[in-house]
């Protein structure tokens, strides 16, 4: 089988931050800005209430948006979820399932972030599954283990579907710590990641990294044969370091 390069991507997190005075500025940044960012996918994943407004401020313009989590349910009765079909409806393209700061603080399981990855590609949208290790589960050798542990019930999803999503790998202990995994670290683990994904016919899903990626780290990272691009909380705050990231 011969494989087409993966066209690199970066994502931008804006966790629970922003207003629409300071999104609009961030926003007419990266509008300028991405013309000269031609070989990477660049997006953001917003707060729900401003999906209106990047809608409307990033048309056209090349840079695309999503959620940060979605409903595992189709619809109905479910105060404060939001539905993948509600995410499409403002034409989001990508959203974030199991982000550390979702399954640590809300208790979510592997198996509900696969759930809520296929209620995403049921509704045409391309689920981001977050991945990683706590420092605890690192420092005790375990890092494989919970990477496997986390990943098998969305490889359990199939090729076709697993083949509609991208996998980001976010140790937790580096994600808005400023301690980012080193290049090698990181490589070590996307390896074990495009394994599985090569065992499971679908080479061609992208492999994010995330956890405190600056302008001045990501090109060491990026470097790295199976990382295909970024997840970036913080410095997706700043038009020009994101900019920066996604240039190299
Ligand atoms: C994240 O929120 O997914 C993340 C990686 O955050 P930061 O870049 O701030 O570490």
């Amino acid at each position: 089988m011969v494989n087409t390069p993966r066209k690199r991507l970066v994502i931008g997190n804006w966790k629970m931050h922003g207003d629409t005075a300071f999104n609009s500025e961030l926003l007419a940044g990266l509008r300028t800005g991405i013309q000269s960012v031609a070989q990477c996918d660049v997006a953001v994943c917003v707060p729900f209430p401003y999906l209106y407004q990047v809608r409307s401020l990033l048309e056209g313009s090349g840079v695309t948006w999503g959620g940060q989590d979605v409903s595992e349910h189709e619809k109905g009765a479910y105060t404060g979820e939001v539905a993948a079909a509600m995410l499409a409806d403002f034409n989001c393209r990508w959203v974030l399932v199991g982000h550390s700061e979702r399954r640590g603080y809300h208790g979510e399981s592997d198996a509900t972030v696969a759930a809520k990855a296929a209620a995403a590609l049921a509704a045409g949208l391309t689920p981001v599954v977050c991945v990683g290790e706590t420092l605890q589960e690192q420092e005790a050798g375990q890092t494989h283990a919970i990477i496997e542990r986390q990943l098998a019930p969305v490889l359990a999803l199939g090729a076709d579907a697993v083949s509609r999503t991208v996998i980001a790998y976010e140790p937790v202990w580096a994600i808005g710590t400023g301690r980012t995994a080193t290049p090698e670290q990181a490589q070590e683990v996307h390896a074990l990641i495009r394994g599985r994904l090569d065992a499971a016919g679908t080479p061609q899903v992208r492999i994010l990294y995330g956890g405190s990626v600056k302008a001045s780290n990501a090109a060491s990272l990026f470097a790295m044969a199976d990382i295909d691009g970024a997840l970036v909380g913080g410095a997706a705050l700043v038009a020009s370091e994101f900019l920066s990231i996604a240039a190299a």
